[in-house]
Order: structure tokens, then C-alpha cells, then sequence
């Protein structure tokens, strides 16, 4: 497979591939006596729940939160529950909301480019968002409206039970990682949890105000990458 950074990352200098992981540890089964994420009511996470697409029919219908009586329908997620590997953003956009599919606007148009600069495939990875309908003007979704949605995101985790997460910006690193985390501070640091592997970069659509983010972003792709071909 190649290791050249493609036209995406061009201008970028050449970096020796790193083939180590930061925090390489022994790696344990999934234990589910606990939520994935931290402050999440289990009975509220839909445990009776075994199947995607049990659960996406259920969440297609949910009017929980208050973002429902804004959004055209709710986006769940995009990619085969089977992937290994799964990709989690903050929330649907305007043609996230338009066609019901997570990353389809600008941010999800660049994420595809960094994926294929990596050696994915789009349709091979599973995208989903923290909250599954559009906030208002593309506001942050606030604490109750994540709070609500957070269930799915748990049942999405147990359900599909990635080897590893990848975090895309701040709010899904605050929700998946720690509530306080800083996505400067954090971003390109595996850790694990109940047997799958974490790691937070940039939303792509930082990337596309701030073209000083590509460097690192590349550089946590690089590591995503190789993780992804260890499995
Ligand atoms: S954002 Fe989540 S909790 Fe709120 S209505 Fe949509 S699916 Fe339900």
C-alpha cells in the first residue's frame, strides 16, 4: 500500500512512518458492566437493543430533545456496522440534514479526501455524529441535548463494538474522552477503553479555517492508518 502523502497534504514535508503506538499496551476484552461513556445511564441506552438496524429505526423516529422540531430528519450514522473502525463528529449540518447522512457537506467532502490520502475506503468506515439532528444555525448542541443523544452514541459503541474510535474535534473528544478535554492538547494520543482504541484529531471542518491543522491532522491520520492495518 502507499506511504506517499497525496495531493491533499502536498507542500508538506516528507516525515519518517512511525510504525510505534505511543501507548502501546495490552489490549482486553470488552467489559459492558459499564457505560463506554463516562456519565452515561445504561437502562437509558437502549440494553434491550442488539441490532443497528433495530436501533437506527428507533433513533429515525426519536423526538427526545427539541432538535427534532428543527431538523428536516434525523442523520444517524453512515458505513457498515461490521467496520472495525468508526468515526465520531459533532453533529449534522445543512446537507447532512438535506440528504441524511452524516459528512456530506463541505467538512464531510474534505474528510473523505483525508480518508482516501489514508488508505481508506469511505464506504469501509462507520461515520456517525454526537447528536443525530441538526442544531438550529449550526450551533454547538448543548449540555441536555447531548446528554439526550449520548444514548445512541453508547448503543451505536456497544452495538458495533469498534477496535477503534476516532474522535473528530472537540465536542466528540469531550464526550467520548473527558469533558474537559482540549483538542490541541489531545488530539494524536491513543489510550484504550474496554478493548477499543481511542485517539482524537481535528473536525475537518477546522481544517478548512485553519490551514495549520494539516500537518497534525496528517499525522494522526498516518497513526490511524497503521493502527487500522495491525487489526
Ligand atoms: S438529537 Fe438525538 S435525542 Fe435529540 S431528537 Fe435527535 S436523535 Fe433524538
Amino acid at each position: 500500500m502507499s506511504t506517499e502523502q497525496p495531493g491533499l497534504f502536498a507542500g508538506l514535508e516528507p516525515e519518517p512512518e512511525s510504525s510505534a503506538l505511543p501507548e502501546a499496551v495490552e489490549f482486553t476484552p470488552a467489559i459492558v458492566t459499564e457505560p463506554f461513556l463516562a456519565g452515561v445511564d445504561l437502562p437509558s441506552s437502549f440494553p434491550e437493543v442488539s441490532d443497528h438496524q433495530q436501533l437506527t429505526e428507533i433513533a429515525l423516529k426519536c423526538d427526545r430533545c427539541h432538535l427534532r422540531a428543527t431538523c428536516k430528519q434525523v442523520v444517524f450514522a453512515d458505513g457498515p456496522p461490521t467496520s472495525r473502525i468508526m468515526f465520531i463528529g459533532e453533529g449534522p449540518g445543512k446537507d447532512e440534514d438535506i440528504q441524511g447522512r452524516p459528512f456530506v457537506g463541505r467538512a464531510g467532502q474534505l474528510l473523505d479526501k483525508i480518508l482516501v490520502s489514508a488508505s481508506f475506503k469511505r464506504e469501509e468506515v462507520y461515520i456517525t455524529n454526537v447528536v443525530k439532528c441538526r442544531p438550529p444555525e449550526n450551533r454547538l448542541p448543548n449540555p441536555n441535548e447531548v446528554s439526550l443523544c449520548r444514548n445512541y452514541l453508547e448503543a451505536q459503541i456497544r452495538i458495533i463494538r469498534p477496535a477503534i474510535i476516532v474522535c473528530l474535534g472537540s465536542l466528540a473528544s469531550q464526550v467520548v474522552i473527558d469533558p474537559k478535554a482540549r483538542i490541541t492538547k489531545i488530539r494524536g494520543q491513543w489510550l484504550q477503553r474496554q478493548g477499543t482504541k481511542i485517539i482524537a484529531t481535528f473536525h475537518p471542518a477546522a481544517l478548512l479555517r485553519n490551514e495549520g491543522y494539516k500537518r497534525p491532522t496528517w499525522e494522526d491520520f498516518k497513526k490511524i492508518r497503521d493502527e487500522y492495518q495491525r487489526l
